[in-house]
């Protein structure tokens, strides 16, 4: 015993998987014939310390013995080992190929949200800089867009929870509308099972009983896809029994009249039979809302992933503003971010139509300021670009011929994901930085080993907009670097040295800080030393003396006249969502489980994780299994438009009998974005994930 307490080895990290960035300590004990590791959670104001099981399982794919150490170069059908020199030689003879063939805007980079804000800044800065293209998007494209343009519409900013999460346990009623903490976030439930002690009343939506809705006094099984119209049910009881807060529309909202004539003209008995919902649940969740003092809402994919997701988001933000529930205690919104820098990625220029700190990629006094951080004339910059989604019908049709893409699988996490694949086959070079070799990986030119959360360093903005630090434990393994230097040795071997000659992630932020100053996420005020000092910072931070902001929105909105505005949202979408018919007579909707995280790639790679979930299922009702001679716990064809894969069925009440569910974390074969629409909101470009239309066989 003494032998090992002598050759323990602890180290200070936090969780690298969802938005929450559990703070956690990773302890190395070494005996004489053996290495072994355990997490334990580390307080800190979010997760108070607590962990789930992914952040306890992390190392594990960290430490794994397939993570990638060397530069691999693809020769013929196989990846060869190179060095980081001719990796990047052949890198900047690709790049200057493709855009002396195919113009600047041959060239495309494909982010994640899964790096440090410092990562995201250099991705906009390497696109517009170095590569001078417009096609930059990143993977939270598929996750936070509907959100971030619903609040940037009504409340001119987006902020994932306009509250700290500490004020959660006193709101009154809580709307937990297409979310699945416990599952998800599960570190944070806490707070809304507080809430509950507290005699809130918890609402859940969710086509699904989840381990969410659980706790919720009254759970609304709707009809995927009708959240929008839900909303507009809630509003216009909310609206005709007078339970809108005057005062605070006339002072400070807009739009309020046009939204009332519209609800006057919509039928409640429509509505009821749109969502599925019984009028008397939809009164008394628009009453609470309503007649209580304090209330939130909050969102999340099952909303937003849908073709009039951001319409849907906004329609549930005009409630909040027409009865003053925001910009005041324990009243307010939170979009549940998914990945761990959901937030931060989507601030510092990643976005087809953003530069950083928010600023519009089209706004002439926004360019000339970021033109002036990177010492380059404002003509030079871009204009706006395309989403993922687009950017792959772009390579599809020969129009990008290039990607450099970044901790991201899109063959994997796009919608219908074979076309995904042929489209990204297409390319004449596609480099991959990743810690494993991805599906997506695997049809790359060229791969090169990134850093893990134990190795990165580099500031995390988590979901209440809390930036933190993270620094590196360990050295990357072999030959990996760390991903922002790896941005910067690719804008070195193209020439373009001079604009990132940066010798630490803390450098690169200091000029973020610059970047962002004056912006809406305004992190200028925030310094290494002072993120070290005070665990952490909610921005906005305008100056070096300022606290940072917990709750946004108390004094004025962030649209120039400093109102929200609010906008009238039709029951039906302006896309089309696929319908159920003779062929295709059930809907799909997919989702996350505890064990995995987005793709995959790392929760895989965990055999604690693997073994608790190591293959997709098919959630469905029993009555709807035995229509279609489909016995529990047997492999089931579920085919779409788009394709088939093959899953084993699992009965349960839980769903609606019109519906089925698949969670999205395995690779091709097994992969659901397969079958999955690939329409676009027209307003974010968020795929309709949530709604295809499928049939199920045994096989
Ligand atoms: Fe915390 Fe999320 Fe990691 Fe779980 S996955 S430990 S909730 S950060």
């Amino acid at each position: 015993k003494e032998q090992r307490e002598q050759s323990e080895k602890v180290y200070d990290t936090q969780c690298p998987y969802c938005s929450v960035q559990c703070h956690m300590q990773l302890i190395e004990q070494r005996s004489v014939t053996r290495k072994s590791y355990k997490t334990i959670g580390k307080n800190n104001p979010t997760s108070k310390g607590r962990l789930c099981i992914k952040g306890i399982n992390a190392h594990q794919h960290a430490l794994h013995k397939d993570r990638l150490t060397q530069p691999l170069r693809k020769i013929g059908e196989e990846f060869v080992p190179v060095s980081w020199e001719e990796a990047l030689a052949f890198m900047a003879d690709s790049i200057t190929n493709i855009q002396k063939e195919d113009g600047h805007h041959g060239m495309s980079v494909y982010g994640s949200a899964s790096i440090t804000n410092e990562e995201a800044y250099l991705m906009g800065k390497f696109a517009r800089v170095a590569l001078k293209t417009k096609h930059i998007d990143y993977n939270g494209r598929l996750c936070m867009s509907a959100a971030a343009s619903a609040a940037s519409a009504v409340f001119g900013m987006d902020r994932g929870l306009t509250n700290a999460l500490e004020e959660i346990p006193y709101a009154e009623t809580i709307v937990l509308a297409g979310t699945n903490i416990a599952e998800c976030q599960p570190t944070i439930m806490p707070y809304f099972e507080q809430a509950k002690e507290n005699g809130a009343l918890i609402v859940a939506i969710d086509p699904r009983e989840t381990e969410t809705s659980r706790i919720a006094d009254l759970h609304m099984k709707i009809k995927p896809g009708t959240d929008a119209a839900l909303a507009n049910g809630l509003l216009k009881v909310i609206i005709e029994e007078g339970l809108v807060d005057p005062s605070f529309i006339e002072e400070r909202v807009t739009g309020f009249k046009e939204v009332k004539e519209h609800i006057a003209s919509l039928d409640e008995g429509e509505i009821v039979e749109k969502t599925g919902i019984p009028l008397k649940d939809i009164h008394r969740v628009a009453r609470a809302l309503g007649q209580k003092e304090t209330g939130m809402i909050f969102t999340a994919r099952g909303v937003e992933q849908q073709t009039d997701g951001s319409m849907a988001v906004r329609n549930f933000l005009n409630i909040l503003v027409a009865t003053g529930k925001i910009g005041k205690p324990s009243c307010g919104y939170g979009a549940i971010t998914g990945q761990s820098n959901g937030q931060g990625a989507r601030e510092h220029g990643q976005k087809a139509d953003q530069l950083p700190g928010y600023r519009s990629i089209e706004n002439d006094e926004h360019r000339t300021h970021m033109a002036n951080v990177w010492g380059i004339e404002e003509k030079e910059l871009p204009r706006k670009g395309v989403s993922v989604f687009e950017m792959i019908e772009k390579a599809d049709r020969g129009e990008i011929a290039g990607m450099f893409l970044l901790c991201s699988n899109p063959v994997v996490s796009n919608p219908n994901a074979r076309f995904v694949k042929q489209a990204l086959k297409k390319l004449k070079f596609l480099v991959a930085v990743d810690l494993f070799k991805s599906e997506t990986a695997q049809l790359a030119d060229l791969i090169l080993p990134a850093s893990s959360y134990l190795e990165d360093e580099g500031t995390m903005t988590n979901l209440e907009g809390r930036v933190t630090l993270r620094e590196a434990s360990m050295k990357a393994p072999g030959e990996a670097r760390h991903d922002w230097k790896i941005i910067c040795d690719v804008a070195r071997a193209l020439g373009k040295g001079q604009y990132f000659s940066f010798h630490s992630a803390e450098d690169v932020f200091n000029e973020l800080r610059v970047a962002s100053s004056g912006g809406i996420a305004d992190y200028y005020g925030m310094t290494y030393a002072r993120l070290r000092e005070k665990k952490g910072i909610l921005w906005p931070c305008p100056s070096l003396e300022h606290e940072g902001t917990s709750r946004i929105f108390e004094h004025a909105f962030a649209h120039p006249e400093g109102r929200a505005k609010m906008s009238v949202v039709p029951n039906e979408p302006p896309v089309k969502k696929e319908k159920t018919c003779e062929d295709y007579p059930l809907y799909l909707t997919t989702g996350r489980i505890m064990a995995h995280y987005l793709t995959g790639v790392q929760t895989r790679k965990s055999p604690s994780l693997t073994a608790r979930d190591f293959e997709p299922f098919l959630e469905i009702h029993p009555q709807t299994a035995q229509t279609y001679n489909l016995p529990d716990g047997t492999l089931a064809r579920i085919e779409s438009r788009r394709g088939s894969i093959i899953v084993r069925s699992k009965w349960t009440e839980k769903i609606r009998r019109d519906t089925v569910f698949v969670p999205f974390h395995w690779d091709e074969k097994q992969n659901v974005n397969r079958l999955v629409v690939d329409d676009l909101d027209p307003n974010c470009r968020m795929p309709g994930f949530k709604v295809s239309a499928v049939k199920v066989e045994t096989l």
